[in-house]
């Protein structure tokens, strides 16, 4: 059953994106809450080209630890909009804002639910590309999921090549097909994992790891620490699980990084004997 759109109820504005605005929205009849992100006919075309990979990649995930879509609009008007499960705690940016550092105890349950996540769409070949505290969503069963698939990337379109393409597909060479199996963007899950490395070093000290705390990040003495320092590590008052599963994460050659299945069996999100 769809929610037809004028049966919702703007309340507020949860979040502003780039180009999209997310509001807090509420169902007439049976009062449920959830939040609607709306991206206006008039916006830009990247913009709109986003918010089409994020209805296209949330229609087919179903995921415990990937935000719910209720229902996807497309008005006259060009207006696009994307109804989804309401997160109340809001990101695990603001819980870092509103209530300073996580806990390690904390963290692992953040890591071992977001892994859950990318175990899901990495398996589904959908590489996320954007994973980063103001991109995970908390609820107050301190559910965490991942949102916001703007610049994500499906690796595997043989189906839907081959359904547009009749006529070419037979000639398409491998790495058109599975770009993942042979070789085409080996690196591309990867990135996905760096980036959770660094979320989980930043919810911990509470700043952005390659910065020092307070300093304003600007482009390229971020992109020159990225690449050319060492990856940072954790303070000492870290437990050497912790420190570890960072490391893994936060390896620079991609290759060397562990997987979501690796890391699922790591000692700091699985404390009992892992199999
Ligand atoms: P953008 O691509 O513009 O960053 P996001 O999907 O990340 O869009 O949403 C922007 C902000 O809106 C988020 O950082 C968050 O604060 C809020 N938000 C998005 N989705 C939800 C949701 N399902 N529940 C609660 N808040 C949300
Ligand atoms: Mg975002």
């Amino acid at each position: 059953t769809v929610i037809p759109i004028t049966d919702l109820e703007k309340l507020n504005v949860l979040g502003h994106g780039n180009g999209g605005t997310v509001y807090k929205v509420q169902h007439k009849r049976t009062s449920e809450i959830y939040a609607l992100k709306l991206v206006h006919g008039d916006s830009e075309p990247t913009v709109r080209r986003q918010v089409f990979r994020e209805m296209e990649i949330l229609r087919r995930t179903d995921s415990p630890h990937i935000v719910r879509c209720d229902g996807i609009y497309e008005m006259p008007s060009g207006d696009i909009a994307i109804l989804m499960e309401y997160m109340d705690l809001g990101t695990l940016d603001t819980l870092l804002q509103r209530n300073g550092t996580f806990t390690e105890s904390a963290l692992a349950d953040v890591a071992r639910q977001v892994l859950s996540g990318l175990s899901y769409l990495h398996s589904h070949k959908i590489i996320h590309r954007d994973i980063k505290p103001s991109n995970l969503l908390v609820n107050n069963k301190m559910e965490v999921k991942i949102s916001d698939f703007g610049v994500s990337k499906i690796m595997c379109r043989t189906l839907d090549a081959c359904n547009s393409y009749v006529g070419t597909c037979a000639y398409m060479s491998p790495e058109r097909f599975d770009p993942d199996a042979y070789g085409g963007n080996y690196n591309g899950y990867a990135g996905d994992i760096w980036s959770l490395g660094l979320t989980l070093f930043e919810l911990y000290v509470g700043h952005f790891p390659f910065l020092p705390p307070g300093q304003r990040p600007d482009w390229a003495t971020l992109m020159c620490a990225i690449c050319f320092a060492d990856p940072p590590s954790l303070p000492e008052t870290a437990s050497e699980e912790f420190r570890s599963f960072v490391e893994c994460c936060l390896q620079k050659e991609s290759s060397k990084r562990w997987t979501v299945a690796q890391l699922l069996s790591h000692p700091f999100v699985c404390k009992d004997p892992c199999l």
